[in-house]
């Protein structure tokens, strides 16, 4: 079948699912509206499929998180970073303030915890540095210069009393690098990055495609790094829902309280869904059932057996 006849019919039948709740944590993200619904499909080979709300934008959320790690990984390396920050799934919320208790590590980069100690990993001389750093590598990503979304970015930083707690317990187990307000900021910066449906599928079909955008064709991510980014992602992406999600559906993926699911299927496409209604572990509802359904009708679970093998 033709993928945009699919998102068609997928984008239809899912239209009108009114389930789920838009987060309210913040203003910023509880003004928009529920009905707002976009599909993104990017091929490795630069072919994109969009439909509903392509326009809209949106702030990207804990689907920045995977990017962040890349950027350290590239940074640092492995060993370094595994220092802060395991590879572990927590079965906890995205917010849960417990670390591991023998080392006093985040579980993993997916949730808060470990985003944080991530954000404080990134090198450069000063705050400015460190940002201008990080918006250039989701601009990589994505292929075109991305931008904050400040009232979000103001709204997180005055609102943020769970993620400051995180920080400081970490702190006092000297798994957070430098200046812990620097970090919670940069944080926040990276929770508040603007997105539209396309610039997500492209920033996902980078990593299907070596960490090479499939526009711009400009390297994104040293390709060694890619396995690291989308097993966490596969074990971990979904916070308390990550083994339900690679059982079901199979594609690595992230999810972000403003209402977007990316992932990615290595070699062939990136694909991301925004509709801001949330279910109680913070995933997009509809956004649940589209990737459900793509990776039984394309078949993309990354262990699916295929017949003519
Ligand atoms: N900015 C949000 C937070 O830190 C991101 C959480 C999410 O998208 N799951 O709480």
């Amino acid at each position: 079948m033709q993928i945009q006849a699919l998102l068609q019919e997928l984008y239809e039948r899912y239209q009108g699912l009114a389930e789920g709740n838009v987060a309210r944590y913040i203003p910023e993200l509880a003004r928009f509206d529920p009905k707002l619904f976009a599909i993104g499909i990017m091929t490795t080979s630069g072919d994109f499929y969009g439909i509903g709300d392509v326009e809209q934008h949106f702030t990207l959320q804990s689907m920045s998180k995977p990017f962040t790690y890349g950027l350290v990984l590239e940074e640092r390396g492995r060993d370094e970073v595994l220092r802060y920050v395991g590879v572990e799934p927590t079965g906890q919320s995205f917010n849960s303030i417990i670390l591991d208790e023998k080392s006093g590590r985040a579980y993993n980069p997916m949730v808060n915890s470990g985003a944080i100690a991530v954000a404080s990993l990134i090198r450069g001389a000063d705050a400015a540095e460190r940002s201008k750093r990080m918006l250039h590598m989701f601009s990589q990503y994505a292929g075109r210069a991305l931008t904050f979304d400040l009232p979000t970015f103001l709204s997180e930083r005055e609102n943020g009393h769970r993620n400051r707690a995180i920080a400081h317990l970490m702190k006092n187990f000297n798994m957070l690098e430098g200046d812990l307000n620097e970090a919670l900021e940069l944080y926040f910066q990276q929770c508040s990055v603007l997105v539209n449906i396309k610039d997500i599928a492209t920033m996902a079909a980078t990593l299907a495609h070596r960490g090479i955008n499939p526009i711009t064709q400009q390297q994104a991510l040293q390709p060694k790094y890619v396995r690291d980014i989308l097993s966490v992602m596969l074990t971990c992406g979904m916070y308390d829902m990550s083994g339900w999600w690679a059982y079901r559906i199979g594609i690595p993926s992230k999810s972000g309280v403003s209402g977007g699911i990316w992932g990615v299927v290595p070699n062939r496409m990136g694909i991301a869904v925004f509709s801001p209604p949330l279910n109680e572990h913070g995933h997009s509802v509809r956004g649940i059932q589209v990737f459900t359904d793509l990776a039984d009708q394309l078949r993309l679970h990354v262990f699916e057996v295929l017949d003519n093998l």
